[in-house]
């Protein structure tokens, strides 16, 4: 096993071996907590899709935007699902810069994201990881983290970004939704980022298959704008309405890409829960 394998900041249950998504897109994002094999795949999707880098970039621009957004309107709880491994301008760095009693709990399956997550939380008693599945909603909305910290008599945003496309249909992406859903107060908000081929075509299709040829345990579903739409159902969008990310509120070139693609690669919006 060569050293990096047995590096202290890589849990024992992890498998180096096969790729992750965390990992490959905490690579595209200039980050450090990745292997070869997560490497070699993101770098084979980027030289069929050049500019990657940038659509990962312009995704982290509207998580930022999504935040603010949120808590311009008073939202001052966050639940941050399929949080990945830790970067820059995190949702609780976001939300306390606004306010620093924002609260907020992160949620992962992956080991090294929820590891990291841990370590980076450590001196924040106002935000916390759950390492779960997302599909056990119970699980997720029932955990200590979530006691702890979240109100849900009070309004709470909620982050799917990059997150709904690793969920198959055979697992009924749009039921998951509608359970975390029904359990947000109204006034709640949800905010989704999700990749779709309606504008790259055919390389995203060949870019779910080489993560399914990869051995990887993440499969990615490339959905239709009306299908990416229906996983909104029962809440409210807000204007733009879903969108390619880079459209969603742009507030400066920092949230544009320069590679045009990279803008529509993603749909994004962020709707509200009213009953
Ligand atoms: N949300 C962050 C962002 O948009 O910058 C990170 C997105 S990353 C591409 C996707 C994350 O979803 C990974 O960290 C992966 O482990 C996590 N994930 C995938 N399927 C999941 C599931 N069923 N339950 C919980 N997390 C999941």
């Amino acid at each position: 096993m060569c050293a990096v394998v047995r590096s202290d900041w890589v849990p024992h249950s992890v498998d180096v071996s096969v790729p992750s998504i965390a990992r490959a897109y905490d690579f595209m994002l200039g980050g450090a907590h990745n292997f070869a094999v997560d490497r070699e795949i993101a770098l084979k999707i980027d030289r069929m899709m050049p500019g990657l880098r940038a659509g990962a970039r312009v995704n982290r621009a509207f998580l930022g935007r999504a935040v603010r957004f949120m808590t311009d309107r008073g939202i001052r709880q966050f639940l941050d699902i399929g949080s990945g491994i830790p970067t820059v301008s995190n949702v609780h760095e976001v939300a306390q810069q606004v306010d620093p009693r924002c609260r907020v709990v992160y949620v992962d399956r992956d080991p090294i994201a929820v590891a990291h997550s841990e370590l980076m939380l450590a001196d924040n008693d106002r935000a916390a990881i759950v390492r779960a599945d997302m599909r056990d909603v119970e699980g997720v909305l029932g955990s200590a983290q979530v006691r702890r910290l979240l109100d849900f008599t009070q309004p709470v945003g909620v982050l799917m970004l990059l997150m709904l496309h690793w969920i198959p249909d055979e697992w009924e992406p749009g039921a998951l939704v509608a359970r975390y859903r029904d359990a947000l107060p109204d006034g709640s908000y949800l905010a989704a980022s999700h990749v779709s081929a309606d504008h790259v075509g055919q390389p995203m299709h060949t870019a779910a298959q080489m993560i399914k040829d990869s051995g990887s345990r993440d499969r990615m579903t490339v959905r239709r704008h009306a299908e990416v739409l229906a996983l909104f159902d029962g809440f409210d969008l807000v204007e733009p309405g879903l969108v390619g990310c880079a459209e969603w509120r742009p507030g400066g070139p920092a949230d544009i890409s320069d590679v045009p693609d990279m803008n529509m690669l993603l749909y994004a919006g962020v709707g509200k829960v009213h009953r």
